[in-house]
């Protein structure tokens, strides 16, 4: 599942590609993925049309396009991708599609096109339907700082509004995350997941800020200290800075860049998806512990419950 450096990648792949554009149609190929859309789809593209990008902004693993008629909020769920094509290429892309990249023929699970002014075209691609896009209004931030990461404007769509800042924006409070962190007395790893105190963090991230901090993940957030707390914040956003200097991880192949290249920042995971391999700290087999269904990932010997 793209979590907020696969999706922060993806921002960035489309700025230049979508910024000071304008939509000039809309192409609904599976209704499906306009589940959280209140208007038909020939609504949705008409609402659309003619609508200059003017940012594309990101709060946790929510992404918007700023448009005059709103947000247009789009989430990649979890096998969610947008794909940049342009006019002249669209031909060659088709063909390469077909016999390389990490997920044969993407097109084959394209949603939503939108086609901008100078004929780029960018797919909504969505295998496993748990993503969308809809458009939304926008309502001022609570603390008057800039909505998300990429714009300046002072608002956010309606439906992010109960979305926790990020490790990345420069308007997070660590110390008001830390303080919420340690009034909960569930298990820190559903802490760090729970996007209404700190956003952008899934099941990968989780496990590897874990780690890092040398926290055991069922330890209840109330016993972490706050300094642990703190060390959290700080390194989950060293992990997603590294991670997102490697393009993200493509952990499985249904995550790529706006033109289908994988990242690489699997391989230097160093606690998800290691179960049974030596821990990189310890030497110590990593051990997979199951908790609400999630496979939690971490080091008995590093990782003390507090
Ligand atoms: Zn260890």
């Amino acid at each position: 599942m793209p979590e907020l450096p696969e999706v922060e990648v993806v921002r960035r792949g489309l700025v230049p590609h979508t910024v000071g554009r304008t939509i000039t149609d809309v192409s609904v190929v599976d209704p499906r993925s306009l589940k959280r859309e209140a208007r038909s789809p020939e609504g949705f593209a008409d609402a659309l049309r003619g609508n200059l990008i003017s940012a594309v902004a990101r709060r946790g693993k929510f992404l918007w396009f700023e448009l005059e008629a709103g947000a247009l909020v789009t989430h990649l769920g979890m096998s969610g991708q947008m794909r940049v094509r342009h006019a002249d290429k669209v031909g060659a892309a088709q063909a390469r599609a077909e016999h390389q990249g990490p997920a044969p023929d993407p097109l084959r699970h394209r949603r939503i096109t939108l086609t901008l002014d100078d004929g780029t075209q960018i797919d909504f691609i969505d295998q496993r339907l748990f993503g969308g896009m809809h458009l939304d209004r926008f309502v001022d931030t609570a603390d008057g700082y800039a909505g998300g990461c990429g714009s300046d404007t002072p608002q956010i769509p309606a439906c992010v509004t109960h979305i926790a800042r990020d490790v990345l924006d420069p308007h997070m409070r660590r110390a008001d995350v830390v303080a919420a962190m340690r009034r909960r007395r569930t298990p820190i790893k559903g802490v760090l997941l729970n996007q209404e105190v700190l956003s952008g963090i899934g099941n990968i991230y989780a496990d590897e800020t874990l780690w890092q901090a040398r926290v055991h993940p069922l330890t209840s957030a109330q016993d972490v200290s706050a300094v642990k707390a703190g060390q959290l914040v700080d390194g989950a956003k060293e992990v997603m800075l590294r991670a997102l200097d490697a393009g993200g991880t493509s952990f499985d192949a249904l995550y790529v860049n706006v033109d289908g290249r994988s990242g690489y920042f699997a391989q230097s995971l160093a606690a998800y998806g290691r179960g049974g391999k030596p821990c990189r700290r310890c030497g110590k087999p990593l051990h997979i512990t199951k908790w609400q269904g999630r496979s939690c990932y971490h080091c008995k010997q590093c990782q003390r419950t507090a």
